[in-house]
């Protein structure tokens, strides 16, 4: 996955930019990059790891970070490519001129397309599928709006992109509308970003979403141009974006992902209403609100009973998974005093491979939990994700393979519920079950674009 941002019109677009990046770091962890432009010759600088240290890096001194306009990313990548190279804003020189492009998606076309360009000699610098936009981009003349429209008419899959050229800034949204992009502004300059949460905490304000097929063009702090390059009768946008992956405090379909997980937790209890229990505790963060939810709707007591430590990198987990139950509490470690003699309903929001679940559970166990209900703010994940969620190949997924009886028995827990899809949908979406506007293809199997077999997982 990843978090993308553009900011124009600013003597402070690049600061912005990083700001906004910071709030969109939760979207990816493993590269950053910036491309600046404007009043200056258009620069890029990448780096591997998080925001905050490129921030402070002897490449961002403040003096380099001139110009009007910028462009950000943040990557999360579980493939070994996850490089330097491969880090974006890509930028180019082509007969458009200086050009940089970030992207969040998966295009599940990208191999059959770079066949075609690489038969045609196109050179290829990156492993990852956004660098195809550049060279469609780079093969036709003319308006770049129009160009980067006949460019997006060819891509399938997910694609959410911000382009910048000189002190133009161009937003672009697949026709599914996969993965969000939404419009803001600040003063007298336009923001395009992920999630409308980095708009906020840079003191924008959140306008609107980029619709599914739309091309923004903005320059000068003016809208120049907004339109559809391609219609389609369905969005679909992702739904595990409001279960797992976007902020709280970030908007989606007219309320905030906070919201729409206290629903989640809501539906849940309506669907558990005939189990007891003495408390409900969330696995931090991402069950926090669906378990307030869940015990507003059944008055069953909310308890903190998990202690995260934030500081536990990856880094070290890797190199320490022989020892499981240290990396296991080293992230989180239950309080006995909460946990002890108590039938608990534990709320997280996903289950994948349930590994994490599994250690989770016999820590709980460990501090003498009495019982445990083991609740899902979303149904059984049955299918991996084409669209730029990481998940794993069919083979892992613990839902796909296993039946409820054998997850129950498997995790060691009392009950286990998953939340439904109709209940999923209705609290995305404002409480409208006929709103049918979403991806739900993980959890049905049912994509909505061709799948090929050799679908390129880069880029995400
Ligand atoms: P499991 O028990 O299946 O091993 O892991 C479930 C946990 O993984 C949940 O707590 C959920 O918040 C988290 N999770 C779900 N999707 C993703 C993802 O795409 N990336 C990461 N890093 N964690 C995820
Ligand atoms: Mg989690």
């Amino acid at each position: 996955m990843c978090g993308i941002i553009g900011v124009e019109n600013s003597d402070n677009a690049s600061v912005l930019t990083l700001a906004g990046l910071l709030t969109l770091q939760h979207r990816g962890e493993e590269s950053v990059g910036i491309t600046i432009s404007g009043e200056v010759r258009m620069k890029t600088f990448k780096a591997m790891g998080l925001v905050s240290k490129f921030f402070n890096s002897d490449d961002m001194l403040i003096n380099k970070l001139s110009g009007t306009a910028a462009i950000g990313h943040v990557r999360y990548t579980t493939s070994a490519k996850s490089s330097l190279t491969n880090a974006q804003p890509f930028q180019i020189n082509c007969i458009h001129g200086n050009i940089s492009v970030a992207h969040n998606g998966n295009i599940t076309n990208f191999l059959k397309i770079k066949k075609l360009l690489l038969k045609k000699g196109a050179i290829f610098n990156h492993t990852s599928d956004t660098e195809i936009l550049l060279h469609l981009i780079a093969m036709s003349k003319g308006d770049l709006a129009d160009v980067v429209a006949s460019s997006m008419r060819k891509l399938e899959g997910a694609s959410s992109f911000v382009i910048l050229k000189d002190k133009t800034l161009i937003g672009a949204r697949d026709d599914n509308g996969f993965r969000p992009l939404v419009l803001g502004k600040i003063n007298n300059s336009y923001i395009i970003s992920s999630e409308s949460a980095a708009i906020e905490v840079i003191g924008g304000t959140y306008i609107r979403d980029i619709k599914p097929g739309e091309i923004v063009v903005i320059e000068n702090g003016q809208i120049k141009k907004s339109f559809l390059y391609k219609k389609r009768k369905k969005q679909n946008t992702c739904v595990f974006e409001q279960v797992y992956f976007s902020r709280p405090d970030s908007i989606m379909f007219g309320q905030t992902i906070k919201e729409a997980r206290i629903k989640m937790g809501e539906y849940l209890a309506c669907q558990m209403k005939d189990i007891k229990a003495d408390i409900v505790m969330p696995v931090p963060d991402t069950g926090y609100f669906a378990a307030l939810g869940f015990s507003r709707t059944s008055k069953i007591l909310f308890e903190n009973g998990f202690v995260r430590n934030h500081y536990v990198g990856r880094s070290f987990i890797k190199p320490a998974q022989n020892l499981r139950d240290l990396t296991a509490r080293l992230k989180l470690r239950p309080i006995k005093e909460v946990v002890d003699n108590k039938e608990i309903i534990l709320v997280d929001d996903s289950m994948v491979r349930g590994t994490t679940s599994k250690k989770l559970i016999n820590l709980l166990r460990d501090v003498g939990a009495k019982k445990i209900h083991f609740a899902l703010s979303c149904p059984p994940i049955i299918g991996p994700c084409y669209y730029g969620i990481d998940t794993p190949n069919i083979e892992h997924l613990i839902a796909a393979n296993n039946s409820l009886e054998e997850m129950k028995k498997h995790l060691n827990v009392d009950s286990l519920t998953f939340l439904s899809l109709e209940n999923l949908v209705k609290s995305c979406s404002f409480g409208n079950k006929n709103e049918k506007v979403f991806c739900t293809s993980c959890f049905t199997r049912k994509y909505p674009t061709k799948i090929s077999i050799n679908t390129c997982k880069e880029g995400l």
